[in-house]
């Protein structure tokens, strides 16, 4: 039995790139043991495996099994969408959600926001002459985190007292651009100053994201916190929405989750849906408070097929419309990757092996004639820059092989180890520091 099944963190990142779940699946068929894997959200993997037979498809290979309603009596909450268009310029929380958490608190309900940012703002910048807080091993900018007057890389950990002025320039007048938790928990603190509990002491507010918890025991402290009712206002990252049983929130905002639908990461729309329902199954656990438990969604696009199916609680809807989306792209779960990954003190150096992997792999497999198919069955593309290129001093590059058929992909795969094997050795790139495959890699 795989619970979540959906959730990312079964597949490794780390050493061997294996996923916990695939790995239950193939443990099962080898001893002829039933798999249940289960999720309120299914990955669209599972989901599209498990789909039914029809005139011209016959069908996935596992069996849906439906389990129509909420363990427990509570109801679904109501998903209320404030469409940020028509709020004032720079709103971060707009005045009829502020209302909302307010009119809680005085009941002596609990209200959770999430933002999927930590830290105080994502980037520091100097208006005069430009300078950004980049991190100098990393393409990445190092977060502000005000709490401590830290920058941080949140990639290579390098931490630095935040400069008086801007180190370029001299300007002292450097400003955070972009909003994160801490400074999201400042704001609510403003907004909110006046609001009371029900026993007429002030509101409690406090965050629970990667910073606030990093030390032993933080995390249980604070949601032994939540539960005992001393908090009124969580503010958190979406650590905060996984798996916890908060009996007396009644709601759940998304301050801002537009970025995920307008992501270069293809899978981010799913695991925003994900987070979403899992987060909104958070208000409302109680039976006797499920009937006012509400779920806030702040968009610039409440239209949004994926709001739509949500305010539904209509995981097939958003499941039709996103497969929809990844079969006209040629996207898994329709088509099958892998990504093989060099890291190199140079970026040329690292595409270089890349690319001398692909020219004698395909020299191979075109000179024998049992192998040349999988040449028109698996597409590799040239090697290019990872997303994040550089990360302490390492630049990475990356390769996609892209198949509809998964055994032709793991036949390459096979050939492309032995041939990474003979190529890594030569002398020519022996500035490689390491190579590996990442097979349905959870981002591109
Ligand atoms: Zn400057
Ligand atoms: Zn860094």
């Amino acid at each position: 039995m795989v619970d979540e099944e959906h959730d990312p963190s079964y597949k490794q990142q780390e050493g061997a790139r294996y996923s916990a779940r695939d790995l239950a699946v193939y443990r099962g068929r080898l001893q002829n043991a039933p798999v249940l894997l289960a999720s309120a959200t299914p990955s669209l993997e599972s989901w599209h495996l498990s789909r039914p037979a029809t005139e011209d498809d016959p069908g996935g290979r596992y069996q849906r099994l439906l389990m129509p309603s909420r363990i427990g009596t509570g109801l679904l909450p109501k998903v209320r969408r404030v469409d940020m268009n028509k709020q004032p310029r720079r709103t971060v929380l707009s005045a009829p959600l502020v209302v909302a958490i307010q009119e809680r608190v005085e009941r002596g309900e609990q209200c959770m926001l999430l933002l999927n940012r930590r830290g105080y703002a994502p980037v520091l910048h100097c208006a005069d002459c430009g300078w950004k807080s980049e991190c100098k091993h990393c393409s990445a900018f190092r977060v502000f985190h005000k709490i401590d007057r830290t920058l941080r890389c949140h990639h290579c950990g390098l931490t630095e007292r935040v400069p008086r002025a801007c180190p370029e320039c001299g300007n002292a007048d450097i400003a955070p651009i972009g909003r994160g938790t801490e400074q999201l928990e400042e704001h609510l603190g403003e907004l909110l100053a006046h609001v009371l509990r029900p026993d007429g002491t002030p509101v409690r507010i406090a965050r629970i994201d990667a910073d606030s918890t990093r030390l032993k025991g933080a995390l249980e402290s604070q949601l032994a916190q939540v539960h005992s009712g001393e908090l009124d206002v969580l503010v958190g990252t979406q650590m905060i929405a996984k798996g916890h049983d908060f009996r007396r929130i009644t709601l759940v905002a998304a301050v801002n989750p537009d970025t995920a639908l307008f992501s270069s990461d293809f899978r981010a729309p799913e695991r925003l849906f994900a987070l979403l329902m899992q987060a909104a199954g958070r208000a409302g656990r109680d039976a006797a408070q499920s009937a006012t438990s509400e779920m806030w969604v702040q968009t610039f696009h409440p239209t949004h097929a994926l709001f739509e199916a949500l305010k539904k609680h209509d995981y097939p809807a958003f499941a039709a419309s996103e497969l929809a989306e990844r079969t006209a792209a040629d996207l898994p779960p329709i088509s099958h990757q892998a990504l093989l990954r060099a890291d190199a003190r140079t970026q040329a150096a690292a595409q270089a092996l890349l690319n001398a992997a692909r020219e004698t792999l395909e020299a191979q497999l075109s000179a024998d004639p049992d192998d040349a198919d999988l040449v028109l069955q698996v597409s590799v593309y040239p090697a290019v820059p990872m997303s994040m290129q550089r990360v302490a001093d390492v630049e990475r590059a990356q390769m996609l092989l892209e198949s509809p058929n998964r055994m032709a992909l793991q036949k390459m795969l096979w050939h492309l180890h032995s041939v990474l094997h003979q190529v890594r050795s030569l002398p020519e790139h022996k500035g490689v520091i390491r190579w590996l495959v990442d097979v349905d890699p959870q981002a591109i």
